[in-house]
This record gives structure tokens, sequence and C-alpha cells, in this order.
């Protein structure tokens, strides 16, 4: 707690940071770098120069070092809030994409940043955001100030806590407004106050249309952190129903490690002539150069024995595995589980309460585990403690999504390693990675070392009955995931080896899919059967529930399997609203810790 100030003293606080802000104000105009510059492309500043404001001791001239160029934190016009904040949060020395684009941001342009994975581009817009609105001398009573938008909600979380870090000595009250927590009428009340908010799209848009007087009018930044996830598909009714409630007049800034270069992106947002900071386009590979990537062939069959065996094979290791759907995830975190592997494993995914997925997210940050997830760990997460091994079981959608996976680990100066299954049908997928300056090991599986599982599954699936419905829906949702790929040339679902599947899952019969037969009788048709409209997507669009998997033909039981799916189509629709009555992490008005 700090002491009450004396009035004297708050008084020559105010003048000081008047003074301050004068300075950095002027610092700024006068060393503006030109547009189009990259500062990279500078030399580094010597130490040893003055930093800020000069005066010619001969002449009493007044001038300004250059701030383009700067290496390090404490060279660039920031306040001395903002340098205390990074110094204990242990930032001294800038990442090239943090030295390319703060001297655009902090004069005020809109930003276009570009930078591997792990490179530091979190810094790069908030240090903007919290001297923009320190500068401006913002207040409690001014009202929201900067809008910082996630695709997902831990993602919203970890950028919360860097806000909290670096904006320490800045007193903005600062909030987290995400979805699937409770306590909405509490933020209601209070997200009027907050001057920074940190949010997933569905619950911004919430407030915009629910929450009285809120007012975003006075916007000074937005920034989009996984730009071009927020602009893709998915969100785009949503970010539009936002973008149109917002002043055109403000700073944009998007960063992404797979940056939108679409001109209609651009100009749904509004920017003005953005500078556009790829730091790393010239280099030979778009990943981090720390990460060893491995890919090989695994059939769909052998997909469960390969993993089971390389976790057994590397139980003193960090592992973020990736699979397609929730349902996977679950039937294959339930049966790992009771098979006891010797590591300890963990899920994630859309459909668990927030609690438990915060929870789930803070735990794997901290000990030697195993993650099996969506891809909605996929995006921004910079997990604490390196991740060792990021595993694609299921194949990435594209390009950009293999990169975000693999790019939970190798993260700022440390290594990591990743392997990618790929089915004998999707070897089209190698190609286009390796195109696309992916440096790609393939490597022969040593089938020798296989620890096969389905028997176990078998066994299991007999034993425990919820089981048996747990796997028919991951095999369902797989085929259904992999049949409303977009990209054709990767993705054939009627390539695959279904009856062979079914059994690795240890089911003992292959369940009936209606889209494969339709598919089957009449190609035509059934492509025309378009998904998009019969997705329902979740309120951050990680997990796509397609209705026809209502169309589960169970050959046990019709009945209670249609209403367990329909509760679960439905329950989609409610969770949506649910997820919408979230709460909030609070700053207390005064500061952000
Ligand atoms: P990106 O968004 O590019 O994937 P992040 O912003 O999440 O990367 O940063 C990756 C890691 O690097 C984080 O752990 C972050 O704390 C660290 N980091 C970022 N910038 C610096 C810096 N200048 N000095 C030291 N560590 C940094
Ligand atoms: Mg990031």
């Amino acid at each position: 707690m700090r002491r009450p100030k004396s009035r004297t003293v708050r008084k020559k606080h105010k003048e000081n940071e008047f003074q301050e802000i004068e300075v950095l104000n002027e610092w700024i105009e006068s060393q503006k770098p030109e547009s189009g510059f990259n500062p990279l492309s500078l030399d580094p500043l010597q130490s040893k120069m003055p930093i800020g404001r000069i005066v010619d001791p001969q002449s009493g001239a007044v001038s300004f070092s250059r701030y383009a160029g700067a290496r390090k934190f404490y060279e660039l016009p920031i306040s001395k809030r903002a340098k205390n904040g990074l110094e204990e949060g242990g930032f001294k020395k800038m990442t090239d994409i943090q030295v390319a684009s703060l001297p655009h941001a902090l004069c005020g342009r809109d930003i276009l940043g570009a930078a591997k994975t792990g490179s530091g581009k979190t810094l790069a817009f908030v240090i903007p955001v919290l001297e923009k609105l320190y500068r401006e001398r913002w207040g409690p009573e001014d009202g929201v100030g900067s809008i910082i938008i996630s695709p997902t909600r831990e993602l919203a979380g970890q950028l919360f806590d860097v806000v909290k870090t670096v904006g320490k000595y800045h007193n903005f009250s600062a909030g987290l407004l995400i979805g699937g927590r409770k306590g909405v009428d509490t933020e209601k009340e209070r997200v009027n106050e907050l001057n920074i908010l940190v949010c997933t799209p569905g619950r911004l848009l919430q407030h915009m249309d629910e929450t009285p007087n809120f007012d975003c009018s006075q916007l000074q930044v937005l920034v989009l952190d996984e730009a071009d996830r927020i602009l893709d598909i998915g969100f785009k009714k949503t970010l539009n129903a936002i973008v149109s409630q917002l002043p055109k007049c403000r700073q944009t800034m998007l960063f992404s490690a797979t940056q939108t270069k679409s001109v209609q992106d651009l100009a749904r947002l509004s920017l003005k002539d953005p500078e556009y900071l790829s730091v790393h386009e010239e280099a030979v590979t778009a990943t981090p150069n720390r990460l060893q990537q491995t890919a090989m062939i695994v059939p769909l069959d052998q997909k469960l024995d390969m993993l089971w065996s390389f976790i057994k094979a590397h139980l003193r290791s960090k592992i973020l595995v990736f699979l397609s759907s929730c349902k996977e995830v679950k039937f294959v975190f339930e049966a790992f589980k009771k098979l006891r592997p010797g590591i300890p494993l963990k899920c994630l995914h859309g459909r668990m309460n927030q609690e438990k997925r915060m929870g789930i997210y803070s735990q794997f940050c901290e000990s030697h585990s195993v993650l099996f997830s969506t891809d909605v760990a996929s995006r921004g997460l910079d997990f604490n403690k390196a991740v060792d091994w990021v595993v694609q079981v299921d194949c990435p959608e594209d390009v950009a999504s293999y990169i975000h996976r693999v790019g939970r680990t190798a993260r700022y100066l440390s290594g990591g390693r990743s392997v990618l299954f790929l089915m004998p049908s999707e070897m089209k997928m190698l190609e286009k990675l390796q195109a696309a300056k992916i440096p790609i090991q393939f490597i022969k599986a040593n089938s020798k070392r296989l620890q096969p599982v389905s028997g176990l599954l078998s066994a299991l699936l007999v034993k425990y009955p919820d089981m048996q419905h747990l796997a028919q829906r991951a095999f369902i949702t797989y085929l259904r995931s992999i049949h409303i790929q977009k990209d054709k040339e990767v993705f054939d679902v009627m390539k695959l080896p279904i009856d062979e599947y079914s059994a690795s899952l240890g089911l003992p019969m292959t369940p009936k899919v209606r889209f494969l037969n339709q598919k089957k009788k009449s190609k035509k048709e059934s492509e025309k059967s378009s998904f998009l409209e019969s997705e329902i997507f979740d309120e951050e669009n990680e997990s796509v529930m397609p209705k026809e998997e209502l169309l589960v033909e169970d050959v046990k039981d019709k009945k209670v399997d249609k209403d367990f799916l329909l509760k679960d189509g439905t329950q989609d629709v409610g969770e949506q609203n649910a997820s919408e009555i979230g709460d909030t992490m609070y700053a207390p008005h005064s500061c952000l810790t």
C-alpha cells in the first residue's frame, strides 16, 4: 500500500510528470524516423551517448538524441515509469521486432508487425499503448483509452499480465474481459472506469451491446494480437461490429507471426499508411532457428500407437500435443490417463469451463507433463517454463497453423523440438511447408519401438462404457474435421482407412457416418452442403461444432446417442451465451497491480 502523499508532494509529482511528458513529446516529434524506414538497418546507438534532451554547454542549444536504432529500452523516448516496469520485468535489450517497430509506434503510426513466434511482439505493442495514454495524461474519468484484442482467453490473460508488469508504475486501470466466467454485472458496473481493456472479441462486443453507457468514443489505440486470426472468417461479423463502434481517428497496431497483407483487411480497420515491419522476411526460415522440426509418416490407425510410444519415450519432458477436435482431445486424454503412462496428463479445449481452463494452463506452465489440446493453445501462448516438444498428431489446416503450433516451443532464446505426424495421403503438406521456408527433416518412424495401444483401448472400452461414447465421438469429429478442411490437395476423407481407424480407437464396430455414406453415394451432392453454414462457432471460434455431428448413427443405441448429441449441439449455443456472462480480473483503479 502506498502512503497518502501530502498535497505539496503530489503537486511536485504532477509538475515533474508534466515536464517529463513535454520532453517526451518534443523528443518523439523531433526525431521521428522516416515513414517506411526500418530502424533495424541503422547501426546500434552508442550507449555512452547522451540520451534524451541534450543541451549544448556552450551555445545552450537544445536537441534530442536519435531513438530509431536504439537497441536498449532506456534509449527510447519512454517514461521513467515504463523504464522501471521494464527493468523489473527483466527487459533490457530489445528484440528485433521491438527495435524495428517501437520507434514508429511511439510516434503514433499505424503498425503492421510481423516477426517469428516467440520473438517479443507483445512488448512491441504494450509499451506504445501505455505510453500513449501516459503522454495524453489519461485519467480515471477519461474511460477506455486502449483496447487490446486476443483470439483466445488464455492469450488475453497472458497479455494482461504483461500490461500489469510493464505498467506497474503507470496509474491506469486495466481489465481482462473474457468469456466463460461469472460476475458480468460487476463487470458492467466497472467497465466504464477501465482505461485499458484486454479482451476476446465476443466479450468486448457483448459489452458494446449490453453495457449501459459503455463508451469507446475516446479510444486512442487499438491492438489486434494474432491479427490474421482475428481478421479471418470466424471472427468477421464480431470484429466488423466492434470496429463500427470505434472512432476512426486512432492508432491501430496489428501483430502476428503470419501477418495479413490483405488490402481489404486493412481497409476494414481503416489503417492509415501503416508501417509494415517484417523483421524476418529475408530470413532463410519462417520459424525460429533454435527449433528442430521433424515429420514422419504415420498411418491413421497407428497414430495413437505412435503417440503413446512417443510419450513413453519422453517421460521427463514437457510435451504439447495438438489434435483437431475437442472430442479427440477428451478421448485421448481420458483413455491415456487410465492407461497410466508415467507422466501427468492434462487437456485443454474450448468446451471446458473457464476456471478449469485457466487452471490447466497455469499448471502446464509449471510442470513436466503432457498437454493434449486443440488449436485453442496454438496461438501466442508463452508457457512459462519452456515446452520441450510440440507433437502434431493431426495435420494442421494450413502452413500458418503449423507455424503457430510449433511456435509454442523455441521461444525467445530457448530451443525446442517438434514432430508432425502425416498420413500417406497428407504428404502434400510437407511440400507446402518446405516451400514456405520451414526446415523440416523427414524421418522414418522406428517401428520396432512402436508400442501398440489399441488392444489396451479395446479392453478399456469394455470396462468403461462411457469411454465408448467418447471414442465414437472422437472418431466422428476427426472424420468431420478432415471433411471440412479447405485444402483438398492435402485432406481427403475418402482416402482414410476408416475401419482400421475405428479399431485403433478400441471400438468394436465402425460407427456409421451419414455424411460419408452420402458422400459415397453422391459425391457432388454432399459437396453442395456447405459446411460453413452448418458450423456453430463458439465465442473464440477456436473450435467448430458441426451440426452434422448430430447425424451420428450409433450402432448400439440411436435414441440415447441422438439425445446426447443434441444436448451437446444446443449446449454449444447455450455455452456461447454463458460464456458471454463472465467476469473480469480487475485492477484497482489507481494502478495495475
Ligand atoms: P511473440 O508474441 O513474438 O510470440 P512474446 O511477446 O510472447 O513473443 O515473447 C516471447 C518471450 O520473450 C516472452 O517470454 C517474453 O517475456 C520474452 N521477451 C520478449 N521481449 C524480450 C526482451 N526484450 N528481453 C527479454 N525477454 C523478452
Ligand atoms: Mg504473441
